[in-house]
């Protein structure tokens, strides 16, 4: 949604509305679906910066890092900028801060998409390493049977003797490394 900051200057914009995204388009491999977004906020002028408010909620479907099942996750959540047109005061000597540590973004020209804001959190809420639970045991190395629904049978086999003696070499090699 494109918002052209003259309006606003008389009286604040509002909105609320259901965004769809796909996806693909967030970038982040974890993410395999993203429900509509309902979002919703405000842009006041606050001479002579703006003030951006806005909050939303989706459904988000990741994939476990471990066994790769889909998990649902529900997120909600809100997130404040200020917009200026000014120079953002973050060299060395003056005020030390960033624009990250106030949410200070500075605009250029007349205009501003304010989607680029919400898709900005939408990547900021996929988790590092999503996980179906936390004791998820994975798959198997050797048969991708997903261990969490019962244990498979190839650590059932007796490992060859020979290979057992290897691992062993390969162990003090390790450590004398
Ligand atoms: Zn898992
Ligand atoms: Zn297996």
């Amino acid at each position: 949604m494109l918002i052209r900051l003259e309006t606003i200057q008389e009286s604040p914009f509002r909105w609320k509305e259901t965004v769809e995204v796909k996806a693909a388009d967030v970038d982040m491999p974890e993410l395999v679906e993203l429900g509509p977004i309902s979002w919703q906020g405000e842009v006041t002028f606050t001479d002579p910066d703006y003030y951006l408010s806005a909050s939303y909620e989706y459904e988000q479907v990741l994939a476990c890092v471990r066994c790769l099942t889909e998990v649902n996750d529900r997120v909600e959540g809100e997130f404040q900028l200020f917009l200026t047109q000014e120079k953002v005061p973050n060299g060395v000597g003056e005020i030390a801060l960033t624009e990250d540590d106030l949410g200070y973004v500075h605009l250029d020209g007349e205009e501003i998409e304010i989607n680029d804001f919400l898709n900005e959190q939408l990547a900021l809420n996929v988790p590092m390493k999503p996980q179906c639970r936390p004791d998820c045991q994975g798959l198997c190395s050797e048969c991708g049977a997903n261990l969490n629904e019962g244990s498979c049978d190839c650590d059932k086999k007796p490992v060859d003797p020979r290979w057992q003696a290897l691992a062993g070499i390969k162990q003090r090699l390790d450590e004398s490394h």
